[in-house]
């Protein structure tokens, strides 16, 4: 069976070994952030539909739930745009919990959370990780460009009243762009929200991963350090993905994709379709190959291509 709507399983830094659904198309999403590792979007909506077919999704993650014999930590909605911008979302979740006891994951915006019914549908999933990159609107608008209607209180009100009746586990992700959103500003903003999220885990990251947006460039290990300390509240870094303690890794691929790349530059949808792997599970390996600059990144005519570098 040829699968388009799962993908993976994926190296995940926080989630292990994840199973990756993908219930909206390229790019339909609610946020336009500088720092998307998926593309700029074409479709900025908040309109909620059954942008592919939930039938279709839960018959591919059945057919490949009997044939894959490896170890799953989450079945996560994320993929290419807001999973909840798919109007069956909670419907899918109730399904794949009587299909499965892998835990299941979404890998939300959070600006759909001021919703009764999204909250609702989220309530069965084990794990929710909500993005909150700015605590007010001018640092919203930067760093995440959002669709018109959206405000950082209501995105902040949902969350906390998604909170108030959630029992899973609830992680909360700042994202931080130099020279976008990483001010002392928005660092204390953030901090005064936190203790009335009351999150079980608050995590910060920075662009690691080729961006939408060019200019959008990572902060340093000091420039992060500066930040969990305005932030607090607990707030840890992300670390980066290893090869040594991920089982999700397969040497296999990244060598497929080296040798790919070595003998001419390729962007990622090349990779992608050429090794016949979803574009995230791709996005995995290159991130770590740029984290060790043994790729580099090259645009031409608007678009992006990677270059191995020969030591
Ligand atoms: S990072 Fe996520 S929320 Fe932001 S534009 Fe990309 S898919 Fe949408």
């Amino acid at each position: 069976m040829e699968y388009k709507h799962i993908y993976g399983p994926v190296p995940s830094r926080r989630l292990g070994v994840s199973l990756g659904i993908d219930p909206v198309p390229l790019k339909v999403c609610s946020f336009n952030c500088v720092y998307c590792e998926v593309a700029k979007t074409t479709q900025l909506t908040l309109e909620r539909k059954e942008y592919i077919p939930a039938e279709e999704i839960l018959s591919e993650l059945s057919e490949y739930l009997k044939t894959y014999p490896g170890k799953i930590d989450y079945i996560t909605f994320s993929g290419s745009g807001e999973p909840t911008l798919n109007s069956k979302i909670g419907y899918m979740i109730r399904e794949i919990k009587k299909m499965t006891s892998i835990p299941v994951a979404v890998l939300t915006n959070s600006t759909l959370l001021h919703l009764p019914e999204v909250r609702e549908e989220l309530l069965p999933a084990d794990l929710v990780k909500c993005t909150l990159d700015a605590a007010d609107d001018k640092y919203l608008r930067r760093v995440n460009q959002p669709a018109k209607g959206v405000t950082a209180e209501k995105i902040i009100s949902g969350i906390i009243d998604f909170r108030k009746a959630y029992k899973g586990t609830l992680l909360i992700e700042i994202m931080l762009v130099k020279g976008v959103n990483d001010t002392e500003e928005n660092y204390r903003a953030l901090s005064k929200v936190l203790p009335e999220i009351k999150a079980d885990k608050v995590q910060i990251n920075t662009v690691v991963r080729p961006p939408a947006f060019g200019f959008a460039k990572p902060l340093d290990d000091e420039e992060l350090k500066f930040a969990q300390k305005i932030i607090g509240n607990g707030a840890e870094i992300i670390k980066p993905f290893n090869r040594e303690t991920n089982a999700a890794y397969k040497p296999d691929l990244e060598k497929a994709i080296i040798s790919s790349i070595r003998i001419r530059p390729q962007t990622l949808e090349d990779l992608a379709e050429g090794l016949g792997v979803h574009r995230d599970e791709v996005l995995k390996y290159i991130e770590l190959l740029e984290s060790e600059h043994k790729i580099v990144e090259l645009g031409l005519k608007g678009q992006k291509f990677y270059k191995y570098i020969e030591k």
